[in-house]
Formats: C-alpha cells, sequence, structure tokens
C-alpha cells in the first residue's frame, strides 16, 4: 500500500510537471469542486484508499483516517489532471494543510501562496458538505 502510494505520487509527477496548463479561473475551479464529476471521482479515490491518509502512509507508514481528497499536481498547474484518479490522493486535514504549507514555502510566491491556502479551505469546504450527502 505504502509503494503503491508512493508509485503513484511519482507517475502523477511526471505526466503533470511539464505541461503548460490551462489556467482556469476561480470560478471554474469552484465550479469544478461543485460538479458531478468532482463528487464522483472524490467517492472512487477515498475507495480506493480505504479512507486512508496517503500522505501519513507514504512518510511514517501509518494508517489513519483521512476524508480530503488531495491533488498531488495542484488542480491550478494541471487542469487536465483534475479528475485523474492517478493525480488524487485521500489525505486527513492536518496533512492536507502540511503539504500545502510546505509546497507554498518552498515554490510559491507570496500571492500564489495565498490561493494556495484559499484552495485548501475551499476544499475542505467542499468535503465537509460532500460527507453530509
Ligand atoms: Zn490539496
Amino acid at each position: 500500500m505504502q509503494q503503491t502510494a508512493i508509485n503513484r505520487r511519482k507517475k502523477a509527477f511526471d505526466k503533470y510537471r511539464h505541461t503548460n496548463s490551462y489556467q482556469p479561473s476561480e470560478k471554474e475551479v469552484q465550479a469544478f469542486y461543485r460538479s458531478r464529476e468532482w463528487l464522483s471521482v472524490r467517492r472512487k479515490v477515498i475507495n480506493r484508499d480505504h479512507g486512508f491518509d496517503q500522505v501519513e502512509l507514504v512518510d511514517f507508514g501509518r494508517l489513519i483516517d483521512g476524508n480530503t481528497v488531495h491533488h498531488i499536481v495542484p488542480l491550478r498547474e494541471a487542469w487536465e489532471g483534475r479528475a485523474d484518479v492517478d493525480n488524487l490522493e485521500v489525505v486527513s486535514p492536518a496533512n492536507h494543510n502540511r503539504e500545502h504549507i510546505e509546497k507554498g514555502n518552498k515554490q510559491l510566491n507570496g500571492k500564489r501562496k495565498r490561493i494556495e491556502e484559499l484552495k485548501v479551505v475551499t476544499e475542505v469546504v467542499s468535503n465537509d458538505k460532500t460527507e453530509e450527502l
């Protein structure tokens, strides 16, 4: 399971790292997170990962529950990978924040970082909504 998660990440980075992606507007991003396509792919990923946080699994070999579905390569950088199950993984809210903050510190300037932080909030909010359905 741990190796599967590691391989999935490598594959996603290889597939989407170098693409010159279409730049979606915030409206498009928000609409995507409310779409049937997202709800359906989200459910598939949770089933595939058995609801376990893949970051915790990769980093520590531990199984803890997760309820957030996270883009390995962010959807704003690889819009074409937004609904690709190979670019998605389950994470817990704590590790989700950690993933985005670490990425933010390494790669993003101030403006971009704020957008990423907004995105974390958006994903968690949309996920919470889904959990109630
Ligand atoms: Zn995320």
